[in-house]
């Protein structure tokens, strides 16, 4: 991104891939700070590497977390100095979420033989997790939150539950860091929801009216892309609510989708899908949510049928 506005964005190549995370950095006067941590040690060092010369000899005094989840909060511990934001719903979730050691178990242990440990194994054994360790929010809100990075105000809105527990938007001026209640490119999977909230999370970003608008994961884009990401939204609720109505399970939702439609061809990692279908089959019956190993297993074994 042009650095007219002091933001600079870290844009890692991630469509049809999960894990790599878009992160923004503001550096006005004499302060910098950063949207987004990446998911393991050497991708954070060569992120400051490439921002250091924007950055200078200037110390990050603050990064926010969108949500608790490690992809977009492994690299905290190469900030050492800075304030680390989330909201009090992230904060709590993080005690939830497996810690980088977990996932490099889960990834490296999980017997290769079932789906989710060959999905695992495909997707995340990029990753060096021993080389992250957890570090938790140093300051945490509910609601909403305004700091300032020199000239620089940030704005930040509490609107989860939707993609995670804790989901927050970041606003800076016309730019917009949306989390991952929006991703541009690939299927989404979402783990709190209902889908209602991310819809009205999308809704909330556009009423800000922003120039740019820059997706949890897949490239920075326009209100036209989050638009078409709306109708999206609209019509996966739309459909899983009728099939779960006429009685089909989340395999067979699906199947509707995928071999009748073939929805959304151009969208990567479709199996994705069988989680938000899930997730919204608890919250209608109003059981309780499947836990993220549950749910990251039905996808593997979709994704392999
Ligand atoms: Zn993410």
């Amino acid at each position: 991104m042009p650095d007219a506005d002091g933001l600079y964005l870290w844009a890692p190549e991630g469509t049809g891939l999960w894990g790599y995370a878009n992160c923004l950095w503001i550096i006005s006067g004499s302060d910098a700070a950063v949207i987004d941590t990446p998911y393991d040690g050497p991708l954070t060092e060569a992120m400051i590497a490439a921002a250091r010369p924007w950055l200078g000899d200037r110390t990050v005094r603050t990064v926010v977390n969108t949500h608790a989840n490690g992809d977009h909060s492994f690299g905290n511990h190469l900030f050492p100095e800075a304030e680390i934001i989330a909201t009090n719903g992230g904060h709590d979730h993080q005690h939830h979420e497996p810690t980088p050691q977990e996932m490099h178990a889960l990834v490296h242990n999980t017997p290769p033989d079932l789906p989710l440990g060959r999905y695992l194994r495909d997707h995340f054994s990029v990753f060096d997790f021993t080389s992250a360790r957890l570090t938790l929010p140093t300051k945490t809100f509910s609601g909403q939150h305004t700091f300032s990075v020199g000239d620089k105000e940030v704005e930040l809105y509490e609107v989860g539950p939707a993609h995670h527990v804790g989901d927050l938007v970041a606003r800076v001026g016309d730019v917009v860091c949306t989390g991952d209640v929006f991703f541009h490119g690939d299927h989404p999977p979402h783990w709190a929801g209902p889908l209602q909230n991310i819809i009205n999370a999308c809704e909330l970003v556009l009423s800000f009216d922003p120039r740019v608008i820059i997706p949890g994961h897949g490239r920075p884009t326009d209100q036209a892309a989050l638009e078409e990401h709306l109708v999206y939204l609209r019509t996966v609720q739309r459909e899983v609510h009728r099939c779960y109505e006429a009685g089909l399970s989340a395999e067979k939702t699906m199947d509707e989708l995928f071999q009748r439609q073939d929805f959304y061809p151009h969208l990567g990692l479709p199996e994705r899908l069988m989680i938000v279908i899930e997730l919204e089959h608890s919250h209608l019956s109003g059981s309780s949510s499947p836990s993220v190993l549950e749910l990251s297993s039905k996808a593997a074994a979709w994704s392999y049928r």
